[in-house]
């Protein structure tokens, strides 16, 4: 079964901007799939027309099987959405956001309630239930916001940037919650900036530049095409600048650090030898983390 279907999808803004060229994309159910791509690449505008925010301009959109443009009600009713920015009434307490959203489903207040202490448990806020929003820290007001998305039990749940802007200690800890929504089955679609994040995260990805599908594949084979690795080197002495390193692509990030890009078929012996030669003593080295990182640089040509 597919939770999302997305085929030939156009959108052109009135300002004749075009945000979304021929953009077809499929998200099997219990996928955790993650929607990459630079600012202004097209994802909330995407986003935006799967949860019937954004009208389309050509091309079809369908929920579980259920056409957006016939069936937009029952389409609605399998998504829960955490927009990027919390939208809560500041002033009311946790428990009653939650309830509250419910009723925009049509729950009974009953079954709401349940529903509320359910996700409050599992988003670990219970023991703040009765707190007003505005006394949560970052961390667990984005908690809140994934709790209020999941109140109508949603099979698919769309997160705008999850971690945007939050903390690392913050980050890691969002993760495991949402990696407890998608392990009990709900299917998940996240936009990130963060690579790591999809790269940890998601089973699934697809890279979105200037409106294009530029990639779609599992986060795995996308890591196995990576045929070059970028090391940091820390010097022993500044340098003020870098000579040429016949045959190697090395970089300045700054006075005792450099960059280098070796293909994986090339040894190491060879860069260290041709730096040797040139005087650059290097004190360490490690492998730059983040390999997605490498994939999407490449793939988003800015050139
Ligand atoms: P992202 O979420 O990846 O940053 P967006 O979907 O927000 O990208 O934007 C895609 C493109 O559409 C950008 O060029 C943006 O400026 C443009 N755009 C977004 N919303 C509007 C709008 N309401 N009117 C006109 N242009 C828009």
């Amino acid at each position: 079964m597919k939770a999302l279907f997305i085929h030939n999808l156009y959108k052109t803004y009135r300002n004749g901007v075009q945000a979304l060229v021929d953009v077809s994309l499929a998200v099997e159910e219990g996928d955790f799939f993650a929607l990459l791509g630079p600012n202004g690449a097209g994802k909330s505008t995407l986003i935006g027309i799967v949860c019937s925010l954004v009208n389309k301009t050509s091309g079809s959109v369908e929920v579980f099987g259920h056409s957006i443009d016939t069936e937009l009600e029952t389409a609605k009713a399998f998504i829960g959405v955490v927009p990027q920015e919390t939208n809560f009434n500041q002033f009311e307490s946790a428990f009653n956001i939650v309830v509250n959203q419910a009723g925009f489903y049509g729950m009974p207040r009953r079954q709401a309630m349940k529903q509320a202490q359910r996700y409050l448990e599992i988003m670990e806020l219970w023991d703040k239930r009765d707190q007003i929003s505005r006394s949560l820290s970052g961390g667990m007001k984005r908690r809140l916001m994934i709790a209020r998305a999941m109140v109508h039990d949603p099979r698919l749940l769309i997160l705008d940037e999850p971690t945007a802007g939050v903390d690392i200690e913050i980050r890691r800890s969002m993760w495991k919650f949402i990696r407890r929504i998608n392990d009990e089955g709900t299917t998940i679609i996240l936009t990130t900036h963060y690579l790591e994040e999809a790269e940890s995260l998601c089973k699934k990805v697809a890279i979105i530049d200037r409106g294009r599908i530029v990639e779609n594949t599992s986060v795995k084979e996308l890591l196995a095409t990576l045929d070059i690795e970028t090391f940091v080197l820390d010097l022993r002495t500044p340098l003020d600048t870098l000579p040429e390193l016949d045959g190697y692509e090395v970089t300045r990030v700054d006075a005792t650090t450099l960059e280098a890009v070796l293909p994986k078929s090339r040894s190491l012996n060879g860069l260290f030898g041709a730096l040797a030669a040139s005087g650059i003593e290097v004190l360490s080295m490690r492998n730059k983390s983040n390999r997605l990182e490498n994939v999407f640089l490449r793939l988003v040509d800015r050139s």
